[in-house]
């Protein structure tokens, strides 16, 4: 089992032992925004991603359902080779807030060996997620928390922010 794998496997338990820290670390600085934030984190993500491999995870590409638009649909018709409405047909269904979804998860597009079979032309939503590289990061912070029980990138990101700012 490699570095990754443990990591995965160690989430449960990594986020009930530090899920109160890290949430009210995060309060904090969403009320201070503090300027060194970004510089911070996108430090810390470049670090964590070095030791991270999302290949021996996919656990984002297995159990959330990213975002697509309008835009994400044409380029993966086009990609497929389909009409973009056949695309959304065969594979989108509309949650609650009204966005675009897979139908099913884990995602359709999930290789048993974890690469995506869209990768280059991928929704948006998945080439930014986890969003521990972008800016104004004060307002991620929320997102970051749903983040924390499904991506252990974001679970030793968001305990190396609690250090930084402790
Ligand atoms: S982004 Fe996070 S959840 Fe997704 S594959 Fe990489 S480590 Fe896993
Ligand atoms: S489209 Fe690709 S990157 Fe996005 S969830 Fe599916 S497998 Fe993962």
């Amino acid at each position: 089992m490699n570095y990754t794998e443990k990591s995965l496997l160690a989430l449960p338990l990594e986020y009930k032992k530090h899920k109160q820290e890290i949430e009210q670390c995060f309060k904090k600085l969403k009320k201070k925004k503090p300027k060194k934030l970004d510089t911070i984190v996108h430090e810390l993500d470049s670090e964590v991603f070095e030791n991270i491999d999302c290949l021996a995870c996919a656990n984002c590409c297995k159990t959330l359902g990213p975002r697509i638009t309008y835009v994400d649909i044409k380029r993966l018709a086009k990609y497929l080779k389909i009409k973009p409405s056949e695309f959304s047909t065969i594979y989108l269904t509309i949650d609650e807030d009204g966005d675009y979804v897979f139908k099913t998860m884990p995602c359709p597009f999930l290789m048993p060996d974890n690469y995506c079979m869209v990768y280059d032309s991928r929704p948006k939503a998945c080439r930014e997620y986890p969003h521990t590289d972008r800016k104004r990061f004060y307002q991620l912070l929320s997102l970051t928390e749903k983040n924390l029980d499904v991506c252990p990138a974001v679970m030793e990101i968001s305990k190396a922010i609690v250090k930084a700012f402790d």
